[in-house]
């Protein structure tokens, strides 16, 4: 059931990640205090159309926006609004994607509104990348579906939280396989749960989201009325951080990060698929 891709199916895919990568710059940037995240929706609206992309978010199961904008508590797949003023100590999570010729991208990061942030804010955000950096060099000839979930989990439960106690890491939601959809077979799961099995095989033309979302207490989450917004049940802030990823037979290929993920990919010794648009 796992789609595999072919080299040509796997650049269309490049394609989009860079105009994900492009719309994860200008909503970087617009991120500010006074913003509102209505503010963050249309520019990714105009960069996806400067692109000649479609976003893969608007309508997606009636999602009424381009993009997932989810402030503090917010965990994942919040709507942009006229009223979400952003301030000063905000911490913002931005999801976005593209489709190219049919082809998808599916990309998120964590951004901080302002100044004057907690340590332990700075540090969530930072095991939460790491972590899907971790999950990212797990996607290797050889290795299953449960060695990315297990790099993941391992990274994260091996970093002192500040303060003491553990991370949470969100049980409800998770990565995917991406192709001619956003969201495919298989699931992934951000930590081991033994009961799942070892998951497909990680072969050549495997093409992955990994989408690590840690929260600073509980792993459980719950959805607010509007259906989409997903909150900590404790009220504790989140991050959340996702690249989509190829594995060619050269190696692993970032599809949404700008430089396809040469530089992160080489701290772990991992070298990373030429780019095929390059
Ligand atoms: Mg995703």
């Amino acid at each position: 059931m796992v789609q595999i891709k072919t080299p040509e199916q796997i650049a269309k895919m490049r394609e989009a990640g860079l105009v994900v990568a492009a719309v994860h710059a200008a909503t970087r940037e617009a991120a500010v205090p006074g913003a509102t995240t209505k503010d963050l929706d249309e520019v990714a609206r105009k960069v996806l159309a400067e692109h000649g992309a479609k976003s893969n978010f608007l309508g997606y199961g009636g999602f009424p926006a381009t993009i997932c904008t989810s402030v503090n508590e917010v965990v994942v797949h919040g709507i942009p609004s006229d009223e979400v003023v952003l301030k000063d100590g905000d911490v913002i999570s931005i999801d976005a994607g593209a489709i190219v010729d049919g082809w998808h991208g599916d990309a998120a990061f964590t951004a901080f509104v302002g100044s004057g942030h907690a340590p332990e804010l700075i540090e969530l955000s930072r095991v939460t990348e790491e972590s899907m950096w971790a999950g990212i060099a797990a996607v290797k000839q050889g290795n299953r579906l449960v060695d990315v979930s297990r790099a993941i989990e391992t990274y994260i439960r091996r970093q002192p939280k500040p303060g003491g106690g553990r991370y949470g890491i969100i049980e409800d939601y998770g990565g995917h396989g991406i192709g001619t959809e956003m969201h495919m077979d298989p699931h992934l799961l951000n930590y081991v749960d033994r009961r799942r099995g070892k998951g497909p095989k990680l072969v050549t033309g495997f093409c992955l989201a990994i989408e690590p979302m840690v929260s600073l207490g509980t792993p459980k989450t719950e959805v607010l009325s509007d259906d989409w917004t997903v909150i900590t049940t404790d009220g504790t802030w989140s991050s959340h951080w996702e690249h989509s990823v190829a594995l060619t037979e050269q190696g692993p290929l970032v599809l949404t990060a700008p430089d396809g993920g040469r530089a992160k990919l080489a701290e772990y010794g991992i070298t990373a698929a030429p780019d095929p648009l390059a």
